[in-house]
């Protein structure tokens, strides 16, 4: 047997059908309102973490960058290193360092002012950050008018044309220096050193070699590059 209730049954408090229907229909409006605030929320609250994670991202950039320059800064510079030399970087077969130090940078804070300097250092930092990009090179501020780059599985066939292309960029932009010893413009030398071996302990070694290498550079004159083949005399094994 079939037992069909009415409203009256089921909802015994109503005195009428459409008093209940109301009810219901008023019920069904504030379930569906309820959802749409909690979904609302739900992703107004979805946009705010992602908000917040971004800034929390650009934050850690931030971190890592230079403010002046822009490019990574000594803290991004130093865990870099410290990543190579502990090995966690199991894809690194080679790598290859550019240790680059403007010419007479001291004689033209002295001639144009500090500020002027900055600015200097900044299409500096910028000229090397463009001409490293075909190798994702990463450029680093060493020290106050020293950048390091870092060109990953790369060597020195790839760094001197790279060192190459930042002079070339630099000559041609021709940033006024009447204090130089050598020119009337910005120049920069550049110092290149590869590293093939594990890179585990080598990072130190490979570094002081660019370094070696940059101040060979300047004493031949300054706006040139100059390379250290030690790691070719190895693999040779002269
Ligand atoms: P060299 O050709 O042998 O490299 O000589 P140099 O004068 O470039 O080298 P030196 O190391 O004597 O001078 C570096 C100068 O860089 C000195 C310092 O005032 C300047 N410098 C360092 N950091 C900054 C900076 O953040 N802004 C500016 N404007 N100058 C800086
Ligand atoms: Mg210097
Ligand atoms: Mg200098």
């Amino acid at each position: 047997e079939i037992y069909t209730l009415s409203l009256h049954d089921a909802l015994p408090i109503l005195v009428d059908e459409d008093a209940a229907m109301d009810a219901i229909r008023v019920e069904n409006m504030a379930a569906r309102y309820e959802r749409l605030v909690k979904a609302f929320f739900q992703s107004f609250q979805d946009k705010e973490l992602a908000a917040l994670s971004e800034q929390q991202e650009e934050l850690k950039r931030d971190a890592d960058i230079d403010p002046l320059t822009r490019v990574y800064n000594k803290k991004y510079y130093l865990s870099y290193l410290r990543r190579l030399r502990q090995g966690e970087r199991t894809d690194l077969s080679r790598l290859t360092i550019l240790m680059t130090d403007i010419d007479d940078f001291k004689r033209y804070n002295d001639t144009y002012g500090h500020q002027q300097g900055d600015e200097c250092l900044r299409t500096v930092a910028q000229t090397l950050a463009d001409c490293a990009v075909p190798y994702d090179g990463k450029v680093m501020r060493y020290g106050g008018e020293e950048f390091l780059v870092a060109l990953e599985n790369r060597g020195l066939t790839e760094g001197t044309a790279m060192a190459n292309d930042v002079r070339k960029r630099l000559e041609m932009l021709h940033i006024p220096h009447s204090a130089a010893r050598r020119r009337d413009y910005v120049t920069i030398s550049i110092g290149i050193a590869e590293e093939r071996r594990s890179l585990a302990d080598g990072i130190d070694e490979l570094i002081e070699r660019s370094d070696e290498a940059l101040y060979i550079a300047k004493r031949a004159g300054g706006n040139q590059a100059a390379c250290d083949f030690t790691v070719k005399a190895r693999r040779t094994g002269a």
